[in-house]
């Protein structure tokens, strides 16, 4: 019943958005020019391609953390290599920083939905080789990192969800959520890594774990910290029968397992 009090109120709000899109004149988010051509303004939309261009020059497959022009990327970097990540591989739109960062705490915000479309036009148009390396079967799923219900609610939404659905509709993969969150911990950032580890380690399930086996999944979510949450959703998955799980993310912090 909550449940469905959520998504009343999740349609309820985007058609707002809608409406208030049509009715007034876009102005760029990032510098508030008038008359821009859709989130951003061209110089603003030109800045962020460049970034996130150079900001996947020279980052890690495995754990997208950015390392020197010269790195070794066998196995990964010097950081995560031999480390069990739970997932095969990370691909990030950039560090998370300036505006990256900026848009991704206001895609946290059910009224800022209409920023995962252009957010995920920039990945999937910066992160080509990134995409080829993947190798994404065609009948790879599209999956958002859930959030616990309680938090889903007091949100309204949840901004990997609607990431997930952009990058499903622009890879032209099919879109599932057979994760949930079994386990509401608030206060997850303030916690050190092995206590996150521990308390995220049963913190997600899966469900039609049948239509899982076998599949490679691009696992979604807007920020990647230290790799504890995509980890443990990756495991759920892989327990369920999954043989390959991807995570797709906007930003990327330095906070590597510290
Ligand atoms: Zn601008
Ligand atoms: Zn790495």
């Amino acid at each position: 019943m909550i449940r469905s009090w959520a998504r009343a109120g999740a349609v309820v709000g985007s058609l707002r958005s809608a409406f208030e899109a049509v009715m007034f004149p876009w102005s760029c988010v990032l510098c508030g020019v008038d008359g821009a051509p859709g989130a951003f303004c061209p110089g603003c939309l030109d800045a962020l391609w460049d970034r996130a261009v150079k900001a996947g020059a020279s980052v890690c497959p495995r754990c997208a953390l950015p390392a020197g022009p010269h790195a070794n990327f066998r196995r990964g970097c010097g950081v995560c290599r031999g480390r069990p990540l739970g997932f095969d591989a990370a691909v990030a739109l950039g560090p998370y920083e300036g505006t990256l960062r900026e848009l991704c705490l206001r895609l946290k915000h059910r009224r800022n939905a209409w920023l995962a479309p252009p957010l995920c036009d920039l990945w999937a148009g910066t992160r080509l080789d990134a995409i080829d390396r993947m190798a994404l079967p065609t009948d790879a799923w599209v999956v958002p990192v859930p959030l616990h219900w309680r938090r889903h609610y007091g949100r309204g939404y949840n901004q990997a969800e609607a990431l997930a659905r952009e990058l499903a509709r622009r890879l032209d993969r099919s879109f599932h959520a057979p994760l949930r969150r079994v386990i509401h911990a608030p206060k997850l950032a303030t916690l050190s890594a092995p206590a996150r580890a521990r308390v995220l380690r049963e913190a997600f399930r899966a469900r039609e774990s049948s239509a899982i086996r076998g599949r490679t999944v691009l696992l979604v979510d807007d920020v990647l910290t230290t790799g504890a949450t995509c980890g443990a959703a990756a495991r759920a998955l892989k327990r369920a029968g999954a043989k390959k799980v991807v995570v797709a993310v906007m930003a990327r912090t330095d906070r590597a397992w510290t």
